[in-house]
Formats: structure tokens, C-alpha cells, sequence
């Protein structure tokens, strides 16, 4: 039946959807939300034949996240390197409402609005100088995929079909096909879909740690690499300094600023995937400001959105964008639904002001220096192989790989959460975090790691 209610009103209408099977839920007990999950919902890298440890979340506010069992844990890891100013935040929540009742969702495709337009502003006025065109898109694999054919219809435009992309072993730039295809070759998921990624030329992960001397002789296989394929490379893509899901490895602004001059000197593209160290997490805002380089193209993710929504961006030089206009295509062969979601702007847009107003630069020195202490106590650990830090990234580097299933609940019992992987355990706290949250932070490693790992 034709609603009466004035045009532009919101009626609210309810039908029995018993028939349907589908019974309205009320309010769920911890004990039904676990049956459920573990039922019928996936988690990251997940099994319902051999589940870890899943925790219900109540709410979270600051650094803490609070159980519906009632534990409340420091959080160690930003929610994946997005919560840099914590849960719950007030101007963030002010500027996500203050949005919602504008407009929460608008297509891209003939209008754009004032979140999309201000963050781009700020995003081109804080990346690296040539960057100039910001594409929005949903998340930091999509951002990956966008980047990859921004290089490849480049190259198109200029006659030439090059689509082969240069990666580093040890890189991680996410999960979908194209993303994978660029990722490690061997701990990346090239095994199981090895007959659907296209082949890439890989080389060594860089040797020389972020403060270790230079020698000429690290950067060799790169360059081997390079000089064999770069008439057929459309790109260089990589992660600049911080190596995170292929092992959380710091490696020396000197190869990356080699990588650049070799690019740029043979017009290669370089895509620098800054999803994991964008907004400071390392000490610099970007990473490539290490090296002093501005890349081609930049992937940027996870923290933009401050963990609110979901929103990643991928910029690229006027002299990319216009090249790319130029072509038969015309135009950039890309247009996700959510496109510069207008909440999920609005939210990073707001982040991005309090990362300034914040002095995030001492906020991430104050972390880099806490961390620092609090971890130390573990490097004599003889279950320890490594301690290392950069900005506000710590990582205990065990010998053998960890349980996760034993240390992830041990965690939780020490009041922290921390989500160890392979043979790391590591932190990157929220940027706003205390010296006592980073200290119960150590406190809590040292205690589970002196527990589980007993000489024998
Ligand atoms: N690139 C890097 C460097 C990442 O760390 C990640 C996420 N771990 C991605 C790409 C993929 O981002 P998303 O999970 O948002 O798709």
C-alpha cells in the first residue's frame, strides 16, 4: 500500500517476517553470541573445525576494551593499526553523528560532498608534494588493486603494455587477487592460488636493518632484479621501512631511497604501500619520508579512518592521473559503491586534524620511548631471538613460532590484548596511550613469556 506520509518522511512500517523463518533477536547473552559465531561466522584466517580463543566485546573507550565477561584489557594492537586516538573518541563520535544526519551514504558517481572534498584537501596538503589526485576506496586491498591499475592503464596510455610489478619477499599488500600476487611468494598465499596470480618478479627482502651501517652489496639482488625486467615492470610496489605481516622487519632508509633513484632514473613507477605506516606509526608521518622520497603512487588505510569505518585512499601524481586520462579508456577504470563514504570522511577527516592538534610526532616519541623500556627485560629471555622498536611499533621476535592458542588467553589474563602471529609478538599501541599502559603492557609479555617458556 502507498505510504501516506509526507514526502522526504521516514515511516515506520512492520510486517510479520515470522513466515520467513527470520525471528527478530533481542538482546543476546555472552554464552548465545559465542554460539552463534562459532556456528556461523568467519574470523580472519579462520576454521570452524579448529577455532582459537574468540573474546565478546562490550564496548571500548580510550585504550581499553572492555568483555561482556567483564575483563577489561589494555589494548596493545589499534585494532590492526587503526584506533590511533583510541575507542569511543568524542570528536570522532561527534563528527560520525553530526554526519549521519546529513547524508550517511550518497553514490559518487555525479556528486561529491564536503568530508570527500576536505579530507582529499588534507590528504594532498600532508602526503609527499607530487601527490595530487586522492581515488577513495573501501579498504586496503582495493586501495592495493587501484594502485596496480593506475600503473598499468599508465602504461597503456603510453602505448605500451606493460603489466608486470616488482615486489619485495617478505611484502604483505593484502588479500585480493591482484594484492596477493605482489605479497610473498611463499608465506603469502601463492600456494593455494598459484594458478590464478599472476606471475610478478620478487626480490630479496632487504638485509640491512633500519639502523644498521650501509654496504653497497645489499642492494645487488634488488637491483638485478630490476635492470633484468624493467622494460616489462609497470611498477616497483612496497612497503616503505616497516616489513609488517611478512615479519614486522625495519629495514634501512638507504635501500629505500635507492629503489627510488633506480625508478626514477629508468621511469619505472614506484607504489608505495603506506597502509600499515601512514599517519605517523613509524616516527615520520609517512615511512618514505625516512628516505626523503616521494613515490608515483601511495596506498594509504587502517589508521586514516581512526578505526571507525572503513576507508583507504590511493594517490598518484598529476603526471600518472593525466597520463592515465590520455589513454583509449579515458578515464580510470574504477567506481566502488562506497566510494568516499561521507561518514567514513567526515570520521578520518577528523582524525587527521587531531593527529596534528594531538603533536602526534611527541606522542609517538613518548610511545617509541616507553616501549623501548618495557620491552627491553625480554631480550635476555633465552625463548627471545630479537627486541626491536621504530616509532610506535614494538615486536619481541621469539626463536620458534608461538601458540596462539596458549598465548592469546594468557594475554588476556595479564589484562592486555595483544594477537601474536608466526614467531612475533608485538605492539602497536594507540598513540594515545600512557606510560603506564605501555609498562602493564611489558609487564604483562615478560609474565606470559616467563610462565610459558620454562627452561627445561
Ligand atoms: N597493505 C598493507 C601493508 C597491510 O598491512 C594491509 C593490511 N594488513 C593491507 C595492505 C590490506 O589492507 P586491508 O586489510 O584493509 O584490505
Amino acid at each position: 500500500m502507498a505510504s501516506l506520509a509526507p514526502a522526504g518522511h521516514f515511516v515506520q512500517t512492520s510486517r510479520s517476517l515470522s513466515n520467513s523463518g527470520f525471528n527478530v533477536i533481542s538482546a543476546l547473552s555472552q554464552h548465545d553470541i559465542l554460539d552463534i559465531d562459532t556456528k556461523h561466522i568467519w574470523h580472519p584466517y579462520s576454521s570452524f573445525q579448529q577455532q582459537t580463543p574468540t573474546y565478546v566485546v562490550e564496548s571500548a573507550q580510550g585504550t581499553r576494551i572492555r568483555l561482556k565477561s567483564g575483563e577489561e584489557l589494555i589494548d596493545g594492537m589499534s585494532s590492526w593499526w587503526s584506533t590511533l586516538h583510541g575507542y569511543n573518541h568524542p570528536a570522532l563520535n561527534e563528527a560520525l553523528e553530526a554526519q549521519s544526519k546529513k547524508v550517511s551514504h550518497i553514490m559518487f558517481g555525479g556528486f561529491t560532498h564536503e568530508p570527500a572534498a576536505k579530507l582529499g584537501k588534507q590528504l594532498v596538503e600532508l602526503s609527499p608534494d607530487p601527490l595530487q589526485h586522492v581515488f577513495f576506496s573501501d579498504s586496503g586491498s582495493v586501495a592495493v588493486e587501484v594502485a596496480m591499475k593506475m600503473a598499468i592503464q599508465y602504461w597503456q596510455s603510453k602505448g605500451q603494455e606493460r603489466t608486470k610489478f616488482l615486489s619485495l619477499k617478505k611484502g604483505y599488500h593484502g588479500d585480493t587477487f591482484a594484492a596477493m600476487s605482489v605479497s610473498d611468494p611463499s608465506t603469502g598465499m601463492h600456494n593455494i592460488f598459484s594458478d590464478m596470480l599472476q606471475k610478478q618478479v620478487f626480490a630479496e627482502a632487504p638485509q640491512c636493518g633500519f639502523h644498521d651501517a650501509w654496504q653497497e652489496h645489499y642492494f645487488d639482488d634488488f637491483k638485478k632484479q630490476f635492470i633484468d625486467h624493467k622494460d616489462t615492470l609497470a611498477a616497483v610496489i612496497l612497503e616503505p621501512i616497516v616489513q609488517g605481516t611478512g615479519g614486522m622487519r625495519f629495514y634501512s632508509p638507504t635501500f629505500l631511497a635507492k629503489v627510488r633513484s633506480l625508478t626514477e632514473d629508468h621511469g619505472v613507477l614506484l607504489i608505495a604501500d603506506e597502509i600499515a605506516t601512514g599517519f605517523g606509526r613509524t616516527g615520520e608521518l609517512f615511512a618514505c619520508n625516512h628516505a626523503d622520497i616521494s613515490p608515483d603512487i601511495m596506498c594509504l588505510g587502517k589508521t586514516l579512518s581512526a578505526g571507525y569505518i572503513t576507508l583507504a585512499a590511493t594517490l598518484c601524481t598529476k603526471h600518472v592521473a593525466n597520463t592515465i586520462c590520455r589513454g583509449d579508456a579515458g578515464v580510470l577504470m574504477h567506481g566502488p559503491t562506497f566510494m568516499a563514504n561521507p561518514l567514513a570522511c567526515a570520521v578520518a577527516s577528523r582524525s587527521l586534524d587531531l593527529l596534528i592538534e594531538n603533536d602526534w610526532q611527541t606522542q609517538i616519541q613518548n610511545l617509541n620511548q616507553w616501549l623501548k623500556h618495557a620491552l627491553e627485560p625480554l631480550r635476555n629471555h633465552h625463548a627471545v631471538n630479537d627486541v626491536r622498536t621504530l616509532g610506535g611499533i614494538g615486536v619481541v621476535e621469539m626463536k620458534d613460532a608461538v601458540d596462539l592458542n596458549v598465548l592469546q588467553p594468557a594475554f588476556v589474563k595479564e589484562g592486555i590484548w595483544l594477537r601474536p602471529f608466526g614467531k612475533l609478538i608485538y605492539t602497536m599501541p594507540p598513540y594515545i596511550s600512557s606510560e603506564d599502559d605501555i609498562k602493564r603492557i611489558g609487564t604483562g609479555i615478560l609474565n606470559t613469556v616467563s610462565k610459558t617458556y620454562k627452561i627445561a
